[in-house]
């Protein structure tokens, strides 16, 4: 008889959130990752560039990783891949496309320490370690996006990676019902599905449908056309340049990133494009010789807000002019919905008087909807479900589908990041937690924000700083002179003498009744704070951080 493998299965994110999905397949001592990817930060998480999975039990288990394979080049998939690389370089496994974007973001990050990367077509078998596995072709609104089947002795695990199911696609082919079919006749053990658009009842529509929106947009545009998508959004770059081509109406892409990209999409065969049709926007799309006005194609770049460029949040805002017609044509981010409404306002304030908003969700979303979920259950009849990528209430949504169409309760999962699912062919368990948290990165810095310091940037985004710098004369029991208070956030200083005057007396009243003798800086220091704090509270009902500075002489 043939001894049954020990698998599991470890989420490290994506389950119960937006972004930075990554999972362990671990087939006894064999470790396959899948995928690495970034989330963008929360409200309330202020100053933080983007969130990344905790790799820890990467690092204590790295004898046993055979190789890191990328599903598809968006961010919530391979944005952490630079930060994983730094911690452990292990092999890079993806389609041409993936690897092409994988070493986009990993230069991007100024990441450019060698690192193998192996090229795969899918449907062609590769090994890693004692596992043979395949990349599925799967459709999705980026070039070259997979999923992954992994062969075991219980029968094969397969991630779908991010799909739809698309009979009419843009410049690519459907997702390949046939294999998955295959796989569902020689034996599915688990599934790991991808639940982003759970909620949609029926399919979601053909991506050839929001091309023929796009290009119906631009057609009646007669004067200067603004596309706005995300780097990866190559998708919806081909269909704009092709109406464009079509239109004989000129291409300006301000966005350097973007150049790049599309420059390794066209070397991957995947994009395809005439050069002479295409500017680097630094004339911002005004061509005399075309004889329409151009169409700017405009992107966002991963760590940067998803609609940063229009709604000014990266910096600078893209000056938008009276008759434009902005399309919003990105792929859905999750928690943009409040600056999306806030920007388009902003535009027709701008003046522009045509703004068409495509982003993808629901109807036109890039995520099967459920009815395509249960055709590609129904093909690959696995014996365990495991939605993956989305909210809570995504996974759930998929549970009860798969309920519906007939798995029973106990055979599909809701995990939680970092819960360890143990399978065999009798049952499955959640054996064990382990710790799979947010990593915040800062800047160069990475998980060194803590709580701590998230309530601290808080406090001053909502009350301000009071700076209090005084000299004591430890002798005499007297302040020195007048202390220096300054405030940022909290009141105008020079406008507020009396409540200055008032902390000044306190001070002064606190300097006397202390016995300096026996004075400890750190608890005197405290006991500042928290009187002024106090006052300033009763004064003005805001609690400022108050930070002494204290002088003796
Ligand atoms: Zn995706």
């Amino acid at each position: 008889m043939i001894q049954e493998q020990k698998i599991q299965l470890i989420p490290l994110g994506g389950l119960g959130e937006f972004g930075k999905n990554m999972v362990i397949v671990a087939v006894d001592d064999d470790w396959i990752i899948i995928d690495s990817g970034s989330a963008m930060p929360e409200d309330g998480m202020l100053g933080i560039d983007v969130v990344i999975p905790d790799f820890s039990i990467l690092l204590e288990n790295q004898e046993k990783i055979r190789g890191l394979v990328l599903t598809h080049g968006h961010e919530p998939h391979m944005g952490a891949l630079p930060y994983l690389m730094e911690q452990i370089n292990i092999p890079i496994y993806g389609t041409k496309m993936t690897l092409a974007m994988a070493r986009f973001y990993l230069n991007e990050y100024d990441y450019f320490e060698p690192v193998q990367m192996i090229t795969l077509e899918p449907g062609v078998p590769f090994q890693l370690g004692k596992l043979t596995c395949e990349l599925i072709h799967v459709y999705h609104d980026v070039f070259g996006a997979s999923g992954v089947a992994i062969s075991t002795r219980s029968g094969w695990i397969i991630n779908t990676g991010d799909f739809k199911i698309d009979y009419t696609p843009c410049e690519s082919r459907n997702t390949d019902l046939d294999r998955l079919g295959a796989l569902g006749r020689e034996g599915v053990f688990a599934l790991m599905i991808d639940s982003a658009n759970a909620e949609y009842k029926g399919s979601t529509r053909s991506e050839s449908e929001v091309g023929e929106q796009i290009a119906r947009a631009i057609r009646q545009a007669k004067s200067r056309v603004v596309v706005h998508i995300y780097v990866t959004d190559l998708v919806r770059v081909q269909q704009v340049i092709s109406i464009a081509e079509e239109l004989g109406r000129r291409v300006s892409i301000p966005t350097e990133q973007l150049l790049t990209i599309m420059e390794r999409a066209e070397s991957a065969g995947a994009l395809n494009y005439s050069r002479r049709n295409i500017g680097s926007g630094q004339k911002r799309g005004k061509s005399k010789s075309a004889p329409l006005p151009g169409i700017i194609l405009l992107a966002s770049v991963p760590g940067q807000p998803y609609l940063g460029p229009l709604s000014g949040e990266s910096g600078h805002r893209f000056q938008l002019e009276k008759d434009d017609t902005v399309i919003l044509a990105g792929s859905y981010h999750a928690g943009t919905e409040k600056t999306l409404i806030r920007t388009i306002d902003m535009m027709y304030r701008q003046g522009a008087e045509q703004v068409h908003e495509l982003i993808s969700r629901g109807a036109i979303s890039s995520h099967a909807g459920q009815d395509e979920l249960k055709l590609i259950l129904s093909l690959t009849k696995p014996q365990y479900v495991i939605p993956v990528h989305g909210e809570m209430r995504h996974l759930i949504q998929a549970k009860a589908l798969a309920q519906k169409i007939g798995w029973d309760e106990d055979k599909v999962f809701v995990l939680d990041n970092g819960d360890v699912l143990e399978m065999n062919k009798e049952t499955a368990n959640i054996v064990q937690k382990i710790s799979a948290g947010k990593v915040l990165v800062d800047g160069l810095g990475v998980g060194d924000i803590g709580n701590v310091v998230l309530k601290d940037r808080k406090v001053l985004s909502q009350d301000g700083v009071v700076i209090i710098a005084m000299t004591i004369r430890r002798k005499s029991k007297k302040l020195a002179a007048n202390p220096e208070i300054v405030s940022r956030g909290f009141v105008y200083v020079k406008e507020s003498e009396q409540l200055v005057q008032e902390v000044t007396a306190k001070l002064n009243e606190l300097v006397e009744t202390q016995d300096f003798d026996h004075y400890d800086p750190a608890s005197f220091r405290n006991l500042v704070k928290d009187v002024i704090s106090k006052q300033l509270y009763e004064k003005t009902r805001r609690r400022p951080m108050v930070l002494p500075v204290i002088l003796f002489v």
